[in-house]
């Protein structure tokens, strides 16, 4: 990997740079941790409970360095709120705690702690600590990627699209905003494999996923493989006009490959036919009920001829 950094003075091989958010009340303290941290990592502060939330929710560190003892929102308080939202729940965080009774190590891991360092802080005992678990971090966030991850086209795969309809689907309900999806199929697909071999659908699959993505504007639209040729285009906040318009061009993006497909009966090239729903979440439905709708226009698309968008 090009970012990675070699730690001179860690001692240990191999740890990535990370993004580390240290949180004090005290900035004595900040300046102590982030001299003992800043040569290796990237270093980010905040002094109080809200502020630290309000970080890791927009830009998420790698680590957090959590004072137990703050006025206002103490360290437990941050640390169980953290671990409470999925954005936030995989950051790791360790206390700096100057309380050393058993009961207040209990409440360290209780709140979701993955470690503590005592007051005043040992630089190398620091150092490893965060070493430790920054590496056991980014290993935690590729074996992640790995899993949501479609090996043959790299978009995102049936398990991603699953979590991601579900988070949409809370934050559409939230919103009262319309949530789009486009399923869409590879017209006479196996006719494909059969004449120009295996090898090459692989590669016209790889293809069409990746113009599928390049289609997609907005930094929180989905493309993903679900398996096979099928492929789902989750568009939060999304009017059924908006959709259909991205589906469309999606439609003429396929077609403009030109990937011959000379024993398909919807057109001498590759083609897809594309479903296209959306609905306003809300108590009496469900994301079952979106992808039911969405299935229904894309079966409608195939019995209609192929190469083509059908919408409700
Ligand atoms: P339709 O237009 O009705 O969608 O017909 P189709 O032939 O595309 O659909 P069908 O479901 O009958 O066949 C899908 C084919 O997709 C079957 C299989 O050969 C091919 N296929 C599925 N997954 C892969 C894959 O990972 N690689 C390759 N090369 N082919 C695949
Ligand atoms: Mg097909
Ligand atoms: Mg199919």
């Amino acid at each position: 990997m090009n970012d990675d950094i070699p730690s001179p003075t860690s001692g240990s091989q191999g740890c990535r740079r990370g993004r580390i958010l240290i949180v004090d009340d005290q900035p004595t303290n900040i300046v102590v941790a982030h001299q003992i941290l800043h040569p290796l990592h990237e270093v980010f502060m905040a002094t109080n409970g809200e502020q630290a939330i309000a970080f890791c929710q927009n830009t998420p560190p790698d680590l957090l360095l959590l004072d137990v003892e703050m006025p206002g929102m103490n360290g437990m308080e941050v640390c169980r709120l953290l671990k409470q939202w999925p954005d936030t729940r995989d950051i790791p965080v360790i206390f700096v705690t100057g309380l050393q009774s058993q009961e207040q190590e209990m409440a360290c891991w209780e709140a979701g702690a993955v470690d503590f360092v005592t007051k005043p802080v040992t630089p190398a005992t620091l150092r490893n600590r965060v070493h430790a678990h920054l590496t056991l971090k980014f290993q935690a966030d590729q074996l992640r990627e790995l899993a949501f991850t479609d090996s043959l086209t790299g978009i995102a795969n049936r398990r991603l699209f699953n979590e991601r309809l579900d988070r949409e689907w809370r934050h559409c309900q939230r919103h009262r905003a319309s949530l789009a999806l486009i399923l869409s199929d590879i017209d006479h697909f196996k006719k494909y494999n059969d004449r120009y071999g295996n090898l090459s659908g692989d590669e016209c699959l790889q293809q069409v996923a990746h113009t599928l993505q390049l289609q997609l504007n907005r930094p929180y639209d989905l493309a993903a493989r679900l398996g096979g040729e099928e492929f789902a285009c989750l568009l939060p906040e999304t009017s059924l006009a908006g959709a259909v318009s991205v589906a469309i061009k999606m439609e003429a993006a396929i077609r403009a490959l030109h990937i011959e497909h000379a024993d398909s009966a919807a057109a001498d090239v590759v083609t897809l036919s594309l479903g296209v729903a959306t609905v306003e979440p809300d108590a009496d439905n469900n994301s079952q009920h979106l992808i039911q709708l969405a299935d229904d226009q894309l079966y409608l698309a195939k019995k209609t001829g192929r190469a083509r968008v059908c919408a409700v």
